[in-house]
């Protein structure tokens, strides 16, 4: 349960309110025998107005925010390094309480003229996909929904620029912090203000929680990392599908659509003779002909997982766009390649290992 009073006040251990909604806001100050709406006000410098301290809330008086001051911080989370990329794409790296670092990104979305974040759900990862940087690391820990919305907080801080869109493909596996995973995104609807449509979660194919999330109708969408089309190369490819099998996997996309009646977005990493054959192709396009999905192709980002000694490699452009191609026309569907962005501060897709710090 939530503790709204200060409990203490060594800077450590001092409650955060970034991450709190509005009636936990509005308790807290009810408990200080401060006026109610002095909750909605504080909740709106922090989620509309992106202050960075309480010294900038100027209708509390000089007294209140030297209570907060001395009582409660602003942030879970601070700034330890940033990095900008010559496309504008920003990598952040922020530092949890405990000392734990995790990655944030924020990408332009042309097509759009708005802001995407990729945000983190855990530090590291316990899947340890062969191709991917954070799974390398390991999984460290959960972060709590608050340390999950301060990084879209912190980057509108710094950038004093809305974030639009919101997409779960940073550090870690949110499927695994279901329930954190699950109060962001209230909190990122209710708080943040950003749409459910504007909000993904991908995972590696966690089918329990799959279905779970099914059951919440939310309007966000649901990116699958597929990765194969049959379960020998999936095994490789995503370890946890020895426990997650691909036709029950599949089983639970079928039901997320049936009780969502949103569309789910299949990713396939494409790496050189693993898994982009022509082939391939076709198997994938049997595998999801039924399934309302479009698709999304990764080519492999390099990682330097292991001195450069790994035998992944992406494949050549002519070989990307052919199976493409092939997908296309045998399932029918959409199909797109991702466009990298931030390639020069290795902040695309699986190259988020906490860099800065090593
Ligand atoms: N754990 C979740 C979300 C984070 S990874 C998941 O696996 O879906 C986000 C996406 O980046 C996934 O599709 C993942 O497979 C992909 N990815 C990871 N490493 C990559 C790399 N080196 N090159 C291209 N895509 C990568
Ligand atoms: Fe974890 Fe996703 Fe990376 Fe696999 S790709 S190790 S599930 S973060």
């Amino acid at each position: 349960m939530l503790s709204l009073l200060p409990m203490s006040t060594s800077a450590e251990t001092k409650q955060s309110l970034s991450g709190l909604k509005e009636a936990d806001l509005t308790k807290l100050v009810k408990s200080l025998n401060w006026p109610a709406f002095k909750g909605k006000s504080i909740h709106s410098w922090i989620y509309t107005k992106w202050v960075s301290s309480f010294d900038e809330m100027s209708d509390l008086s000089i007294k209140e925010r030297q209570f907060l001051n001395e009582h409660y911080k602003l942030s879970p989370l601070s700034l330890a390094d940033k990095q900008t990329s010559t496309d504008k794409t920003i990598k952040y790296l922020w530092k949890l309480e405990d000392g734990t670092v995790v990655e944030s990104v924020r990408m332009f979305l042309e097509e759009h003229e708005s802001y995407s974040a990729c945000i983190s759900s855990q530090a590291g990862c316990a899947v340890g996909c062969p191709f991917c940087a954070t799974g390398y690391i390991g999984f460290k820990k959960n972060l709590k929904a608050n340390e999950i919305v301060d990084q879209i907080l912190g980057i509108q801080r710094d950038t004093k620029e809305r974030i639009s869109n919101i997409v779960f493909m940073g550090q870690g596996e949110p499927l695994l912090n279901y329930d954190e995973v699950l109060k962001a995104i209230y909190l990122i609807k209710d708080s943040v203000s950003i749409g459910g449509r504007k909000i993904t979660v991908s995972t590696s194919g966690i089918i329990p929680q799959i279905k779970k999330l099914a059951e919440e109708k939310l309007q966000i969408t649901l990116a699958v990392s597929l990765h194969a089309p049959d379960q020998k190369t999936r095994e490789l490819l995503v370890p946890i599908s020895k426990k997650y099998r691909l036709d029950d996997l599949m089983e639970s996309l079928h039901y997320y659509y049936e009780k969502t009646n949103r569309r789910i977005t299949i990713e396939y990493i494409l790496l050189d003779e693993l898994n982009d054959q022509p082939e391939k192709a076709t198997e994938l396009s049997n595998l999801i002909k039924d399934l309302h999905c479009h698709i999304n192709l990764i080519p492999y980002n390099m990682v330097d997982l292991d001195n450069n000694h790994s035998p992944l490699k992406r494949p050549s452009s002519e070989k990307i766009h052919k199976f493409k191609q092939i997908l296309e026309t045998k399932s029918k569907k959409k199909v797109t390649i991702r466009r990298e962005r931030g390639e020069d501060i290795a902040a695309a897709c699986g190259q988020l290992a906490n860099k800065a710090l090593n």
